[in-house]
């Protein structure tokens, strides 16, 4: 396994407060990976460490192969960072723009020229390229900003909320952008967000930051089975239960709560599901759907987040 970041014992402090305690994982290549954590808990300070632009207190990041101390102006020749607050010129216009960074970073001319065009085209801006991103709704400045991060063919590719602001419409098409270009490019993404459903939607693993410690590290999968013992099932029937519900207690049935013809189950593993349906049907039960109930991210969050501030963790 190819790894675009590891990161070893990481602690950084402003003055005498940790923002950062400790951290040790990588990030593989060609992977997008979630960075999740409240106010404050430390990802854009993760994101100016890996990128080179501040010191750690201790430990040490290595990015594509390169420190982040001795490197880092290497490093952010093969980086693109989209920071919560893009740094566009508005009275540029979105081609003006991407000229202007574009030579910043050095691309050759007519290199720079064709990236552009695919990359206006790409994000849906070609026939608006002329027009001052000062004038260009919150949606397309996003799409803008995400244009110029991705220009320069960045390996990796950090995004610092990217959606915070948007409706509704615009995180859609800033998602299936991001999508479109992971398949594409093959990039690694470091994605930093608070949007729990972002998170879930884009990112194939998950790392979980409070305070800035690592709670928990994995894909949805993964998490699900780490930290939610046992599996909601719920069944719909024709008429009401006959039998008393601790009928239903089968083995491997941790809970069962019956209202009217809607049966809630919480089950040990996907496998005691048949036996429960089983015991349901010789009761003579008219079932009408069983349908399990997926984990979201959203729940594993906050019981992770309630847990750290218990101090469980
Ligand atoms: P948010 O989601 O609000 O952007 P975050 O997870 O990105 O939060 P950071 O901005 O990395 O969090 O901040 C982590 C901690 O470090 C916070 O307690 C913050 O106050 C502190 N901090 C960040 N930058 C500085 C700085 N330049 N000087 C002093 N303290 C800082």
């Amino acid at each position: 396994m190819q790894h675009a970041i590891v990161i070893e014992h990481l602690s950084h402090r402003f003055n005498s407060r940790y923002a950062l305690k400790d951290l040790a994982y990588e990030v593989r290549q060609g992977e997008i990976f979630a960075l999740l954590g409240p106010n404050g808990a430390g990802k854009t300070t993760t994101i100016r460490l890996v990128n080179g632009l501040y010191t750690p207190t201790s430990g040490r990041i290595n990015v594509l192969g390169m420190d982040s101390v001795r490197q880092g102006s290497q490093i952010r020749q093969q980086t693109g960072v989209l920071t919560e607050t893009s740094a566009l010129y508005e009275r540029l216009s979105a081609r003006e723009n991407l000229l202007f960074f574009g030579r910043l970073y050095g691309v050759p001319e007519s290199l720079l020229l064709k990236r552009t065009d695919e990359i206006l085209q790409f994000f849906g801006l070609k026939n608006r390229e002329s027009e001052r991103a000062g004038a260009y709704s919150k949606g397309m400045k996003q799409r803008l900003a995400l244009a110029r991060a991705f220009l320069t063919h960045p390996r990796i590719l950090f995004l610092d909320e990217p959606t915070s602001s948007l409706d509704p419409e615009s995180t859609q098409q800033v998602h299936e952008l991001i999508e479109s270009l992971c398949r594409q490019e093959e990039n690694t993404v470091f994605l930093c967000t608070h949007r729990l459903e972002e998170a879930e939607r884009l990112a194939d693993r998950v790392a979980s930051l409070n305070s800035g410690r690592l709670l928990a590290l994995g894909s949805l999968p993964e998490l699900t089975q780490q930290f939610n013992h046992g599996l909601w099932v719920e069944v719909d029937l024709l008429q009401p239960l006959q039998n008393d519900p601790s009928s239903l207690r089968v083995r491997g049935v941790i809970d069962v709560q019956v209202s009217e013809r809607k049966i809630r189950a919480q089950v040990a593993e996907e496998e005691i599901i048949p036996s429960l349906v089983a015991t349901l049907v010789a009761q003579k039960a008219q079932i009408v759907s069983v349908q399990p109930q997926k984990v979201t991210l959203e729940e594993i969050y906050f019981k992770l987040q309630s847990q750290a501030q218990e101090g469980a963790v």
